[in-house]
Order: C-alpha cells, then sequence, then structure tokens
C-alpha cells in the first residue's frame, strides 16, 4: 500500500494513522472535526515521544513519521488512496454513508475497509457497487501495542481483498487473523459474554468486583479483571456489543445483564465518566 486513508480521527483513527505512518507510508487523515484532527496530531506526537524516550526510535524518525502524515477535513481527499480505512463514529447511517461516497470517489480502485466494532460487513458492503473490495481491518485498543488485526471477509469480499489486508496487516508488524462475518465477529463475541457474566455474578451477590477481577487475574492468568476492561471500553459501548449479539444471533444467552443496563442507564459508564464498577479520580 503506497498511500493511505484513514478516516475518522478519533481514538482509533490517530493509532492507525500512527502505525501506518511508521511503517513509511503517506496517510491522509481526515475528520470532520478539525479539532478531532488537532487532537490526533498532538496524541500520535505523544506516542511517539514517549517510544523515543524508551528509545525504540528517534527524534528523526519522530519527525519522518509526522511528515508523512497529512490531516484534511473533506473526506474527497481520499480519492486516490490505494486502502481507505473508516474509522468514524459507531453509528450505521455514518458508515453507510461514507462508504458511498468512498466508493463513488474511488470508483473500485480501493480497497475500503472499516474498523467497526459490530456493524455487519457484509450490510455497509451493499452500499456500495464494488462489494467485493469491502473488508473489515479490526484493530484493538491502543493500535501502536496490540499485535492483533481481526481481518472480516464480508459475505462477497474476494480473496484477492482479503489477501491484500492481511499483507498489509502483516506489513505494520501486526498478527492478522481472518474472520467470517457474523454479530461481534470472534472477537467480541467471546470477550463480551464473559464481561457480561461478571456483571450477573456482582448484581446476584456472587462476588464483589474486586473479588471477580483477581480471581480471572491470579487464576486464568488475565492482565485485567473483565470488570476493569468493562470500565475501560466504556459500559455503554459493551451494552451496545451485546444488544448486537442478542439481536444478531437472537440468543438469550446473549441477553445483557440487567445491572449492565442500570448503570448505563444512571450514566456510570466507566473511566470515561468517573464512575463504573470502580470509582476514577478526575
Ligand atoms: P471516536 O469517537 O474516538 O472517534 C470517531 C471520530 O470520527 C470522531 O473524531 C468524529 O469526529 C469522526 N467522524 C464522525 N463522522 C465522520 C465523518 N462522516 N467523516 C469523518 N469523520 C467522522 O471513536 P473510536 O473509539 O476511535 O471508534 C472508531 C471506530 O473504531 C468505531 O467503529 C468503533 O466501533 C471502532 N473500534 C473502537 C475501539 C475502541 O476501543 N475505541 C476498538 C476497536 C474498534
Amino acid at each position: 500500500m503506497k498511500r493511505v486513508a484513514v478516516i475518522g480521527a478519533g481514538t482509533m483513527g490517530n493509532g492507525i494513522a500512527h502505525v501506518f505512518a511508521q511503517s513509511g507510508t503517506d496517510v491522509t487523515l481526515i475528520d470532520v472535526s478539525s479539532a478531532a484532527l488537532d487532537g490526533a496530531l498532538a496524541a500520535i506526537r505523544k506516542n511517539l515521544d514517549r517510544q523515543v524516550k524508551k528509545g525504540t526510535t528517534t527524534d528523526a524518525d519522530r519527525d519522518a513519521v509526522m511528515k508523512r502524515i497529512t490531516p484534511a477535513t473533506d473526506v474527497g481527499r481520499a480519492a486516490g488512496a490505494d486502502l481507505i480505512v473508516e474509522a468514524a463514529t459507531e453509528a450505521p447511517e455514518i458508515k453507510f454513508k461514507i462508504f458511498r461516497d468512498m466508493d463513488r470517489a474511488s470508483a473500485g480502485s480501493a480497497i475500503l475497509a472499516t474498523n467497526t466494532s459490530s456493524i455487519s460487513i457484509t450490510e455497509i458492503a451493499a452500499q456500495t457497487a464494488h462489494p467485493d473490495r469491502v473488508i473489515g481491518m479490526h484493530f484493538m485498543n491502543p493500535v501502536p501495542l496490540m499485535p492483533l488485526v481481526e481481518v472480516i471477509r464480508g459475505l462477497q469480499t474476494s480473496a484477492e481483498t482479503t489477501a491484500a489486508v492481511m499483507s498489509a496487516a502483516r506489513a505494520l508488524g501486526k498478527t492478522p487473523v481472518e474472520v467470517n462475518d457474523s454479530p461481534g465477529f470472534v472477537s467480541n463475541r467471546v470477550l463480551l459474554p464473559m464481561i457480561n457474566e461478571a456483571v450477573f455474578c456482582v448484581m446476584e451477590g456472587v462476588a464483589t468486583p474486586e473479588s471477580v477481577d483477581t480471581v480471572m487475574k491470579l487464576g486464568m492468568n488475565h492482565p485485567m479483571g473483565p470488570l476493569a476492561l468493562a470500565d475501560l471500553i466504556g459500559l455503554d459501548v459493551c451494552l451496545a456489543i451485546l444488544e448486537v449479539l442478542h439481536r444478531g444471533l437472537g440468543d438469550d444467552k446473549y441477553r445483557p445483564c440487567p445491572l449492565l443496563r442500570k448503570m448505563v442507564a444512571a450514566g456510570q459508564l466507566g473511566r470515561k465518566s468517573g464512575r463504573g464498577f470502580y470509582e476514577y479520580g478526575k
């Protein structure tokens, strides 16, 4: 991939732009909000500074990486890219429109990838005239540190598109894993029921959040307990993904725990709101 465009410069978009630029690719980073773009460039620089301090990169490399990233507020600037990675807000209508626009702008010459956590790749692809060129490229947070990329094939994604994206992920030093489109893919289908069950344990008085997390950390060697992880992901995001699993797979084993619903209704969303299963200082 010689030229990559990343659409959406939030938490994930800035990490994705960072890793592509660090691998030597020119990146156009696009967002409707110029404040988001400023924030993204500052975050990338801060993360690169941390790498310089650790000795894993140099001042000159950091400056070269920053130079490869061009910010833009006009989505049309993605035209001409070989790969467009969409990491905009998780809302079907926003993503559908971006894919319709990108498909028209690239006329089938670019691979259109989405970083969605829960929206069907097949449905996103159906918005375009080239569904064989549409694929899921699901990076994990924080992108520069996490080695996995879940590569999700929609019903009509071609073998060529899949092979190109697997190889692009490897060129970033990541390990891609190919999966088929299904609600929650593999990552969230396995992770979220575990988090949900941990919430049930708390609701039913089986154990405190601290005890549940300690069992999973010390007994199962998880680096972080499921409830601390839920607070990090955001309880509203956890609830939304469980709803997708419940609706999409039609099985009550995915029903969100009533305590999770209650906490989201109360605005206790985890770290981002200062309170979830744990309290966080300002
Ligand atoms: P975020 O809210 O931090 O950033 C989204 C950005 O998209 C915002 O800056 C917003 O201004 C921009 N945006 C909205 N509409 C746009 C448009 N039409 N064109 C261009 N930019 C637009 O969100 P995030 O956490 O970075 O998530 C982005 C995507 O990545 C979502 O699909 C999410 O499901 C997925 N994801 C998130 C995580 C995570 O841990 N945060 C992990 C894996 C995947």
